[in-house]
């Protein structure tokens, strides 16, 4: 596995071989089996596979969010190397933004729902960056995770809009066994936090066996899901949301599908979570 940390080495290797398919996933670090199940999914379906690693300054409207970002850059490289990937790249803010840096990428409405409203600035950030990914890379494949559901229509939008030549895979949510979607932020959980954060997932799965029995009106449903969350005296909505899973435009009624999400702070960590529904 080699470990690379500036532009130009990167680029180095990634046209010794061109003609072979690379699958890239961008990541912040702190890897859980979440990131390496898109790290295996990439494994099978291309010749290399890069892992970043960079916790991107510029998505995060908290800086308190930023500074206590959890990063373990040799535990990270361990399990990547178990996994097969070939190449790491973990650069320096100062490589990705130089002191002179000027250019921003911002996909319009749909950045300025759920997430974006909650985290003004956000997608912003997460656009500038995976764009910046994509043309040091140049992958034939990129892979996200449907727990950032909003993360994956925004880029999807600026794939399409910029001509972008790669596809964009999604996969699953991997939770644990309790159901709470594994994320990295999940550490700075407090014992009794990380029991109340199953909330999330309780509120999801609630609001679905509700839509499945017929329930199909989104203030029902918003109800559902408010209900749950409120009996966690440890946890506040920062948003619930039913939503059309490709405008993310809120509905009053589903009529084919929708997609469940909500942010939720748990003591004083934000989790986010989602989950599709159709009739
Ligand atoms: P992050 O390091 O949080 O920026 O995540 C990097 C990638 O891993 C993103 O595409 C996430 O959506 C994805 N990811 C994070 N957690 C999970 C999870 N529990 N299941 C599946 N994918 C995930």
């Amino acid at each position: 596995m080699n470990v690379f940390s500036t532009i130009d080495d990167l680029r180095q290797q990634r046209w010794v071989d061109p003609t072979s398919a690379w699958g890239l996933i961008p990541t912040m670090g702190y890897l859980h089996e979440g990131h390496l199940s898109l790290v295996r999914q990439a494994r099978r379906e291309n010749d290399w596979v890069a892992v970043s690693i960079f916790v991107n300054p510029i998505q995060f409207n908290n800086p308190d969010d930023l500074t206590h970002y959890p990063r373990n850059l040799e535990q990270d490289l361990a399990l990547l190397r178990k996994e097969g990937v070939d190449v790491v790249w973990t650069p320096a803010p100062h490589e990705i933004y130089p002191p002179d840096y000027q250019t921003y990428i911002d996909v319009q409405k749909i950045s300025q729902r759920l997430e974006g409203a909650a985290r003004p600035g956000h997608f912003r950030g997460v656009t500038t960056i995976v764009a910046k990914l994509f043309n040091v890379f140049q992958p034939h494949r990129a892979y996200f995770g449907q727990k950032d559901a909003q993360q994956v229509v925004v880029i999807k939008q600026m794939v399409k809009d910029l001509n972008f030549n790669l596809k964009v895979i999604v996969c699953p949510t991997v939770r644990e066994p309790d159901g709470l979607a594994m994320s990295s932020r999940n550490v700075r959980l407090s014992p009794a936090a990380r029991q109340q954060a199953t909330c999330l997932h309780r509120a999801l799965t609630t609001a679905k066996s509700a839509f499945e029995m017929g329930r199909h009106r989104a203030a029902e449903l918003h109800a559902t899901m408010l209900a749950v969350v409120n009996q966690a005296d440890l946890a506040r909505v920062d948003y619930i949301s039913v939503a059309d899973p490709e405008t993310l435009s809120e509905l009053e009624t589903i009529e084919q599908r929708a997609l469940l999400s909500l942010a939720v702070w748990v003591d004083d960590v934000r989790l986010i979570d989602n989950i599709i529904v159709k009739k």
